[in-house]
């Protein structure tokens, strides 16, 4: 789930690892470690729980080599600790590994019987000692015949003491890539640790193994099958990874969101037909036409961010759309219908339960498009088509240009959609002027930050809260409770404006404040009326609307240009996002870091 890095070539490669770890820090972690292939030829180790800039300062004299492997982990077998931060030793070989070997007591117990002695509590650390006991000749193949006994996920990258001139990695379920460069070669599980180095990459797919070389790599599968990879090249700047002149990366990325806007529309928007343009659906007017039926599948804000796409779909294709956790979805055996489109977003493309809803669906044979941001990842892979964002990489570990850039790609799939069936082209015109004007209208909602920032330092104080919109503005509550409760750890529940008096009124008074999604639209009066229920309680109120209200009915008032009433909801999450930001400021909070959670979660 966390961070890996590898580096084989001439150079002393400690450098490199600790750069490449650095920035994958962003991912969330709790310990760090290196491993090197000494001058004479020893494996060399150094790891620590905690930073890297800690592992870094800590580095003992003239701890140089290569080639060397490095690591950031996210415990979950054995707490965070020096002894289960990676790399993990045995003999000769050393691996850092990302995910999860489900069958590691198994093994352990069976090779404990044969005399293996366990330095640490993780399920990693296994794997070390399965490829020190093959017979094999080359690392290669030991690596593949100690994953054959293995059940799980993995990432993971070996190095040996007796073949210096080779490292191997190996991926099922969490991301492995290889970073191509001149006479020198990286690993990584996120490009954001090669963008310096190299833009050359090949990603592997599950089950691949790759021997890789400082002048180049071989991949095979499992069962020693070569496979043919070509290489792509990122396409993102080096300076998307630095937070450039901002506090936070997530202050920065709420700012950008303009820009990723733009990018999600750039020739995707059809003036002559009033309609979208998606080249990357797979998919024909024909085939379109026969859909009955649309479920996204997501986790945390894409999952929200998916209820925003569902509601517009219903609304400008009048095709009944859903959204379902991707979490859930997967376990409950679900009934696959031909008709169906199924659409799965993940900001990474490797979120392990997306990933595993998608394929379930493809052996069941429905049709799924993937909405996704990393280019080339495993959900885009897997998909028959889909849409990428196009936002730029997310290093904040709450998502914010991403769920906006994901409601803005579902606004054009709806339009697209719409336009097939019954939506008329004067519709399509209008819904056309609409996502245009988005990126002005963000940054007129980010230049009335310092109003929002002063309502959040007030929120800070509050020991929960409430948030609730109506239909379009449902999704826009439960995505701003969840910013809220993962960067600021208040407590902040979403419910239903409608359904407040069916039960949570009762926990309304002056200590609990709701934040209310409020726009003009035709449930405007409706909402105002839930207003006066709570001002009745004395709770306090803080509307996110297109108009001032009554001062009686709202404490503040956080206003939102208009866009089209399908479009708002993309319009009315950008306070949320900040106001979970500044109270997390105020509160003293790792913003980018939030306790317990990591970016991609590519562990089930
Ligand atoms: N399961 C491994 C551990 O707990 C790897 C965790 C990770 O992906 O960082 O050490």
């Amino acid at each position: 789930m966390c961070g890996i890095v590898a580096h084989i070539g001439s150079r002393d490669c400690v450098p490199i690892l600790l750069e490449g770890l650095a920035r994958l820090e962003y991912r969330g972690y709790d310990s760090a470690g290196i491993a090197v292939l000494s001058r004479s030829g020893e494996v060399r180790v150094h790891k620590a729980k905690g930073r890297v800039a800690d592992l870094a300062a800590g580095l003992p004299a003239r701890f140089k080599g290569s080639p060397g492997i490095g690591h950031t982990r996210w415990a979950t077998h054995g707490e965070p600790s020096d002894v289960n931060a990676h790399p993990h030793v045995c003999g000769p070989i050393a691996i850092v590994h990302n995910g999860i070997i489900e069958n590691a007591d198994e093994l352990r117990a069976k090779l404990s019987v044969d005399g293996a002695v366990f330095a640490s509590e993780t399920d990693s650390e296994v794997l070390a000692h399965l490829i020190a006991a093959s017979s094999a000749d080359d690392l290669e193949e030991a690596v593949r015949q100690a994953l054959t006994s293995v059940v799980g996920t993995y990432g993971i990258v070996v190095l040996d003491a007796r073949h210096p001139d080779v490292i191997v990695a190996a991926r099922n379920g969490s991301p492995v890539v290889l970073g191509l460069g001149d006479k020198e070669m990286f690993v990584a599980s996120d490009v954001a640790a090669l963008v310096r180095y190299t833009r050359q990459v090949v990603h592997l797919d599950d089950g691949e193994v790759a021997a890789v070389r400082a002048d180049g790599f071989v991949t095979s599968t499992l069962d020693a099958q070569t496979t043919i990879k070509k290489p792509s090249t990122i396409d993102t700047d080096a300076a998307s990874y630095d937070a450039e002149g901002y506090t936070h990366f997530m202050r920065k990325e709420i700012h950008e969101q303009p820009r990723a806007v733009e990018r999600a529309l750039r020739g995707r928007l059809d003036s002559r037909f009033h309609t979208a343009h998606l080249g990357g659906l797979n998919m024909d007017a024909r085939q379109l036409r026969e859909i009955r039926r649309v479920l996204v599948l997501g986790c945390g804000s894409a999952y929200y961010s998916g209820q925003v796409g569902a509601q517009l779909i219903e609304d400008l294709a009048r095709i009944p759309a859903a959204a379902e956790p991707a979490s859930e979805f997967r376990y409950r055996n679900p009934v696959v219908e031909a008709d169906t489109l199924y659409v799965g977003v993940s900001q990474s493309g490797e979120t392990y339960d997306t990933l595993a809803a998608v394929q379930e669906l493809k052996r069941k044979g429905g049709q799924v498009l993937g909405v996704v941001n990393s280019v080339g990842s495993a959900i885009a892979r897997e998909c028959d088509g889909g849409m990428y964002l196009h936002a730029g990489p997310e290093i904040s570990v709450t998502s914010t240009k991403t769920f906006t850039a994901t409601a803005v790609a579902f606004a054009l799939l709806a339009l697209h959609l719409g336009r097939i069936h019954d939506l008329s082209p004067a519709d399509g015109r209008r819904i056309i002027a609409g996502l245009h004007a988005v990126p002005g209208q963000i940054e007129e909602i980010l230049a009335g930050e310092q109003h929002v920032a002063d309502v959040a330092a007030e929120l800070a104080n509050a020991k929960g809260m409430f948030f609730v919109g109506r239909v379009r503005g449902y999704p826009v509550a439960r995505e701003g409770a969840q910013k809220l409760k993962e960067v600021s750890y208040l407590h902040a529940e979403a419910y239903p404006a409608s359904e407040l008096k069916h039960g949570p009124l009762a926990l309304v008074n002056p200590e609990l404040p709701t934040v209310a999604i409020v726009p003009s639209d035709e449930l405007f009066d409706k909402n105002l009326s839930t207003l006066g229920e709570i001002r009745a309680r004395r709770g306090p109120v803080i509307a996110v609307a297109h108009t001032d209200l009554d001062p009686k009915l709202a404490d503040h008032v956080i206003r939102v240009p208009k866009n089209e009433p399908e479009l708002d909801p993309i319009l009315l999450s950008v306070p949320l996002q900040m106001l979970a930001y500044h109270a997390a400021v105020a509160l003293g909070n790792d913003v980018d870091k939030p306790r317990n959670l990591a970016k991609s979660v590519t562990v089930e």
